[in-house]
């Protein structure tokens, strides 16, 4: 008797390119910028979160190299056990003071900081209210705490209030947003989120991802944006998107920051970022400092593609950002539009299910501060050339 175990696998694989949603993962050969050379090509750059053009800037890359000179590459083990380095403590307060929070740490990945943090701070017998619309390390991290998850309505906060007063057996409470969408650009209703949460007494956390190094002042984040200082309880944010790097931070009051340090599972059973990533980051909070002249150029360039696909009658949907979703519905249609944009030399994803919704298909554009007038004048040429071809627009 043969036991073939993977072919359930391969009936899947065959079922997702039947449906238009096999991804399918672009070889870069150049590093992040406005151009990229994909797939042996060279193409106008709008699929990556490079938001201020930091992952290749030069004083940043020169700060990785000048690190490992100094402490070599990687932390060897994790913090509890082997230490943590000077380097990494540094980060921490100068991310804290720059978000204007008590304390802040560090973890691996935008990812694992939520999972870290949602584990840490409730369990069995609490009770998380989550934006039906959170992104995936929310999801997950809501499921790996074992708290009971009762989502609400996306954006909506009489949903909230409506699910608070519904949900009475309960030991702990947390109220769980995005700050920023990732697949739909729009910004969470943070002060009005930030009212219910203080009026019940309920823990508040919200995932900046999108949000760091792209609102408030300088690209201090969403608790900036809207003045909120003190009235969030968890600030998430990452290193990956506008800081260029990778990593995880968690910023907010400290005993909830020091909480994290004994309880948060990927802080305690995984290996810090490596040297070259914290040293990195560290330049991109001196380039942050410095000036606002990237985060200013990273809105005038959305805000000009933006007016630009808007006047060609695209639909981009409810973005407040620079993320600049291109409505289209259904995947095929979203693939190939992506596929002939590159054709044209224009690099943008198709987004499918379950990423969004069945039916919401759509383009992701992401505008980012090393494009220049000319680049975005030529994507918006392209878009015009492949929407009308496959009659997306008139
Ligand atoms: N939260 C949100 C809202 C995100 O968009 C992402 C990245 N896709 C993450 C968390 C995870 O961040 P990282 O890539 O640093 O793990």
């Amino acid at each position: 008797m043969t036991h073939d175990k993977t072919a359930w696998i391969e009936a899947e694989i065959a079922s997702l390119k039947e449906q238009g949603l096999f991804t399918h993962i672009r070889t870069l050969s150049s590093p992040q910028g406005a151009w990229l050379v994909v797939d042996g090509r060279r193409v106008l750059n709008f699929s990556s979160n490079n938001y201020l053009g930091m992952a290749n800037h030069p004083r940043v890359v020169e700060a990785a190299k000048q690190a490992m000179d100094r402490y070599g590459v990687g932390p060897a083990a994790v913090r509890t056990i082997a230490g943590t380095m000077d380097l990494h403590l540094e980060l921490e307060e100068r991310l804290a003071r720059f978000k204007g929070a008590e304390a802040a740490v560090t973890f691996q990945s935008g990812f694992t900081a939520n999972l870290a943090t949602l584990g840490a701070l409730v369990g069995r017998g609490d009770v998380i209210f989550s934006d039906r619309l959170n992104h995936a390390s929310i999801i997950d991290g809501c499921r790996l705490s074992r708290a009971e998850v009762v989502a609400y309505e996306h954006n909506d906060p009489d949903d909230l209030r409506r699910k608070i007063a519904e949900t009475t057996e309960y030991r702990r409470r947390l109220i769980v947003t995005d700050g920023v969408f990732s697949m739909d650009g729009d910004i969470a209703p943070l002060p009005e989120i930030a009212a219910i949460a203080s009026e019940h007494g309920i823990l508040l956390m919200v995932d900046d991802a999108h949000g760091e190094g792209v609102l408030g002042r300088g690209g201090r984040g969403i608790v900036d944006h809207f003045g909120l200082h003190g009235q969030v309880d968890v600030e998430v944010g990452t290193l990956s998107k506008a800081f260029g790097v990778v990593g995880g931070v968690v910023a907010g009051p400290k005993v909830i920051i020091d909480w994290l340090r004994q309880r948060g599972r990927p802080f305690l059973f995984s290996s810090a970022m490596t040297v070259p990533d914290v040293a990195a980051n560290l330049a991109v909070m001196d380039l942050l400092e410095e000036s606002t002249e990237l985060v200013d150029r990273l809105w005038r360039n959305a805000d000009y593609f933006k007016q630009g696909m808007r006047a060609l009658g695209f639909d981009t949907g409810a973005t407040q950002t620079p993320i600049v979703p291109v409505m289209l519905g259904e995947a095929p249609l979203a693939q190939q539009f992506s596929r002939r944009l590159f054709e044209e030399g224009v690099f943008a994803m198709a987004i499918g299910y379950p990423t969004v919704p069945q039916g919401k298909a759509r383009l992701r554009v992401m505008n980012s501060a090393t494009h220049s007038p000319e680049d975005l004048d030529l994507a918006l040429d392209r878009f015009a050339r492949v929407g009308r071809e496959l009659g997306v627009i008139s």
